[in-house]
């Protein structure tokens, strides 16, 4: 099945969506070697995917170079949302997609950290030149058959059907990730690098990871080295796409 890219849907040409998978990845803050597993995985599979990238990082010149590779932004709403207050952070919903777009100008996609949104910040979002947005989570156990629409502002909704925390929160079973390929309409899978590298398989080994999140060291001796986890519906996914 062949790969695309979301900022290449266009909602009234079908063939820019309904016969190919999309892979996004919400990079989350992943430390380098973390992110860079995923990377190897995918370059080595050949594949289109979006990168929603959270941070600034020597790897962000490493995915620039593959022309199968799009760069979106994945803002985090949250600390203003919450009212925390840091001088050293954004102050406004403004600050945060600006600061990002200055660190991945190119980006055309979005998809905010906790799927964050509002008409007001789509609004904010075409002003700042973003064509495509992906907050819209509709599960596929609903068993709606997916398609992108065009909001009142000319913003592309992308809405996915499939995300790994969701996946091993609800107890799917992450090894059916492979029958998904066999639904009609639009098909957009969200990973995390965290996930993939830890081949998270419930939620307990995430707990347990979090607060060695940035060392990789640590990390590694915390990977499921021995059930079905995400590591594995990546490679099963990349698999069954040659
Ligand atoms: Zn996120």
């Amino acid at each position: 099945m062949r790969s695309m890219l979301i900022k290449n849907i266009n909602p009234n040409k079908p063939s820019s969506w309904e016969d190919g998978l999309f892979l996004t990845f919400d990079i989350d803050w992943a430390c380098d070697d973390v992110l860079a597993y995923t990377i190897d995985m995918v370059e080595e599979a050949g594949v289109y995917a979006t990168w929603f990238v959270t941070h600034d990082t020597p790897l962000l010149e490493r995915l620039r170079e593959n022309p199968k590779f799009e760069l979106g932004i994945h803002p985090n709403f949250n600390n203003i949302l919450a009212g925390k207050y840091d001088p050293e952070n954004e102050k406004n919903a403004e600050e945060v997609v600006e600061k990002l777009l200055s660190i991945v100008p190119e980006a055309r996609s979005v998809r905010s950290h906790s799927m964050t949104q509002s008409s007001q910040l789509l609004q904010l979002f075409v002003e700042r030149g973003l064509t495509h947005d992906c907050n819209h989570f509709i599960p596929h156990q609903t068993g709606i058959d997916l398609c992108p629409w065009y909001l009142w502002n000319g913003i592309v909704k992308v809405p996915y059907f499939w995300e790994d925390d969701v996946s091993f929160i609800c107890n799917d079973n992450l090894n059916n990730v492979g029958m998904l390929l066999q639904r009609k309409g639009l098909k957009v899978f969200d990973f995390h690098p965290i996930h993939v590298f830890l081949n998270t398989e419930n939620i307990k080994r995430y707990e347990a990871a979090r607060p060695h999140y940035y060392s990789f060291e640590s990390l590694v001796k915390l990977r499921n080295n021995e059930t079905f986890g995400t590591g594995d519906a990546l490679r099963l996914l990349l698999e069954m796409m040659k």
